[in-house]
């Protein structure tokens, strides 16, 4: 018997050492995407040609990444209803790399969830893909907020297409409904169940350009490397004031930097990049 236990722990161990390192890449707030591929339909020839679709489908290239989208059903007047389906062929050519996930209804802090946005989004994801292949399973919410009731009638208990994971925050604030104990539980293990639902932390955010070395350095090698940033980051809008716009496309430019530096160091190495958990 005893034997046995030590060639149970021994395989358990070893699989624990072989098992790659699961890396998490996702983007936050994303929608203008969809109204610039909307706005310039007739002169892309590929959904690609659109320049921040065109960035992320270089990470693939470059790095063989996997990038979750976490998008806006709706922002200043424009909604995913509204979005062009012509380039239905390249997102469903991509669904093994790229995938949208619900992210809230709009851009207002405090969000009121009534579930009726998510199926809207599933929806039009299903009409701007073509395929629900595309759709995340594992989502962060905005302000990683949520309460019970929503994050239920989100869940693929209750919804087809429904969410599996939820990304937690990459700080000491509060996420979702989650209470005191399981925030520390999640804290101390880095993820938890609950109510049928995996719970990951988010290591860190590339927005953070400051703290870029301490924060890569310090998550690197864990198990599971969960890191985002946001739309309008990377591609900063057009704005009338040139000097705002120069400091903020200088600031893409950095964080475009330290994202080559993050692949980069896991090129070669035996990392799996995941949707899912
Ligand atoms: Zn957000």
């Amino acid at each position: 018997m005893k034997k046995l236990i030590l060639i149970l722990l021994f395989i358990s161990l070893s699989m624990n050492f072989f098992a790659s390192q699961k890396i998490h890449f996702s983007v936050d707030d994303v929608i203008g995407c969809f109204e610039n591929l909307t706005k310039n339909e007739g002169k892309y020839s590929s959904a690609f040609d659109e320049p921040f679709f065109a960035y992320i489908k270089f990470l693939h290239e470059k790095y063989n990444a996997k990038v979750s989208l976490y998008c806006f059903y709706e922002k200043e007047g424009f909604s995913l209803a509204e979005c062009t389906e012509r380039f239905v062929d390249d997102f469903k050519a991509s669904s093994g790399w790229l995938k949208f996930g619900f992210h809230a209804e709009r851009p207002v802090k405090g969000n009121t969830f009534d579930g009726g946005g998510y199926k809207m989004f599933v929806n039009q994801i299903e009409r701007i893909t073509g395929t629900s292949d595309c759709i995340a399973k594992t989502v962060r919410l905005d302000y990683f907020s949520g309460d019970k009731k929503f994050i239920e009638a989100i869940s693929d208990k209750s919804t087809k297409n429904g969410i599996r994971q939820l990304l937690c925050a990459d700080s000491s604030r509060d996420s979702y409904y989650l209470d005191s104990v399981q925030k520390s539980e999640l804290n101390k293990s880095e993820m938890l169940i609950a109510d049928n639902l995996f719970f990951a932390k988010t290591d860190f955010r590339f927005d953070d350009i400051k703290n870029f070395k301490e924060l890569f350095l310090e998550n690197k090698d864990e198990n599971e490397v969960v890191v985002f940033t946001h739309e309008w980051l990377l591609e900063p809008a057009m704005r009338k004031n040139v000097f705002k716009y120069f400091l903020q496309l200088l600031n893409s430019k950095k964080i475009k930097f330290n994202i080559n530096r993050f692949f980069e160091y896991y090129t070669d190495k035996d990392c799996e990049y995941v949707f899912e958990f």
